[in-house]
């Protein structure tokens, strides 16, 4: 063990450790003995002395190391029978949502709360799609790489790291074919029966937002209950919430987002699952100018989405992202009928569920609409939040009822 880099933890300050948080920042270092290269495996103590914890090292970020394994000091967590373990047991727990299926994309290995921090691998059909964002698993990106097409035999395995986090960690953003054929321009995939198609190069993330693959099924659900529902899908991206909501049998389907391109795919989408397009208007616009200009024209609906890219980055983003969600949902809820529904989420990890909530209450009291909080959205469940590790939650929503 003692090969190892060791670091060394200054008093009282081990308790994330021993609680088993995945992140463990430069704050809590007393020092570190030896000369750990990025991504380096380094044993973590107490200041005096005790074993805690095994760790990828990032010299860069702010998180010094991300910890993976809390057993003995003998057992080092180095050997590909750890990391084939690991992802196996990733893997197993997603089989049941592809069983039957009607379901061929979703997240297979989601980095921290897996156990693999660092690593996000999603799966559409036969074309798989990974994530290196830490230091540890890019260090290690050969064995993941051999591992993933042992245990998935992909027709394609596709690199997507090209992300933000991975400056604070000093990688630079890398993309491109890891393994098999080169990825068609758009891959077909099946979500609760429903077609999309998803270009893996280019789309966002790793092509599609599969983490709102329940909320999108909460809305063709909520569609279904009502007759001939209008639907306002802002920042709709390719169309998924707009697809549920004409299987669920809407009537009118309003799509708003900045992109040409991204609405383009979203009426492929349609045809894809033989909608007609005479249903759909697609406005190309920015939500925020684009949601007032509906509320002038007096138009309404039934039912309104609003699910915004990130607006908080960081901390420091907070309180500038809490005016631009409270704009939106007072537009929203401006636009909806008496007895309609908003469905309303940030992403932003920096804006906690209770945050969220005020924002919300804010935006309805300022407008004069009084409305009731009918349902919570998270992360689809194959996106899960370890319990040591909270910070996962990033994806939060309200279904809330609009009374008068
Ligand atoms: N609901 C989508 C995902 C939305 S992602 C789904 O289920 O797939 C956020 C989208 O907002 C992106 O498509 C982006 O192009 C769009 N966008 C970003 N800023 C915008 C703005 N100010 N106005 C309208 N759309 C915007």
């Amino acid at each position: 063990m003692s090969e190892y880099p060791r670091i060394i933890l200054h008093a009282r300050r081990d308790v994330s450790v021993r609680r088993r948080h995945p992140w463990l920042f430069s704050g809590a270092i007393a020092r570190v003995e030896g000369k750990p290269e990025p991504g380096a495996l380094v044993a973590v103590h107490s200041f005096d002395g005790a074993f805690l914890a095994w760790g990828h090292y990032s010299a860069a970020s702010q998180i010094r190391a991300r910890l993976i394994a809390w057993e003995d000091a003998d057992f080092v967590p180095e050997m590909p029978e750890f990391w084939r373990a690991r992802l196996e047991q990733a893997i197993a727990a997603r089989q049941p949502l592809l069983a039957d299926g009607t379901t061929t994309a979703c997240r297979l290995v989601n980095a921290e709360s897996d156990g693999i921090p660092g690593l996000v691998v999603d799966r559409y059909g036969e074309v798989v799609v990974v994530q290196y964002l830490s230091a540890g698993t890019d260090a290690r990106r050969e064995l993941f790489n051999e591992l993933l097409v042992e245990l998935l035999h992909p027709a394609t395995l596709y690199e997507r790291s090209d992300v933000d986090v991975r400056e604070k960690e000093r990688l630079t953003p890398r993309e491109g074919l890891l393994y098999g054929e080169e990825p068609p321009d758009v891959v077909e995939i099946l979500e609760n029966g429903l077609r999309f198609g998803v270009d893996v190069r280019h789309g966002h993330k790793t092509g599609f937002y599969l983490d709102q693959r329940d909320n999108r099924a909460l809305v063709r659900g909520a569609v279904a209950q009502r007759k001939a529902s209008t639907i306002l899908n802002t920042f709709s991206y390719t169309g998924g919430f707009a697809v549920y909501a004409l299987a669920g049998g809407a009537s009118a389907v309003t799509n708003v987002d900045t992109s040409a391109e991204a609405l383009r795919v979203g009426r492929e989408n349609l045809a894809r699952n033989g909608f007609a397009a005479a249903n759909v208007e697609d406005i190309e616009g920015d939500a925020f100018t684009v949601l007032r200009e509906l509320h002038s024209q007096k138009r309404a609906f039934d039912i309104v989405i609003l699910d915004p890219p990130k607006f908080a980055f960081t901390q420091g983003d907070v309180q500038r992202a809490a005016r631009g969600y409270k704009d939106i949902n007072m537009q929203a809820l401006r636009l909806l009928n008496p007895g309609g529904l908003l469905f309303t989420f940030s992403c932003s990890g920096a804006i906690s569920a209770d945050l969220f909530q005020k924002i919300v209450f804010g935006a309805a009291l300022d407008v004069k609409r009084d409305a009731q909080i009918v349902g919570r959205m998270t992360q689809s469940s194959d996106h899960p939040i370890a319990l040591t590790f909270p910070e996962g939650e990033y994806l939060k929503g309200l279904v809330c009822r609009i009374v008068g």
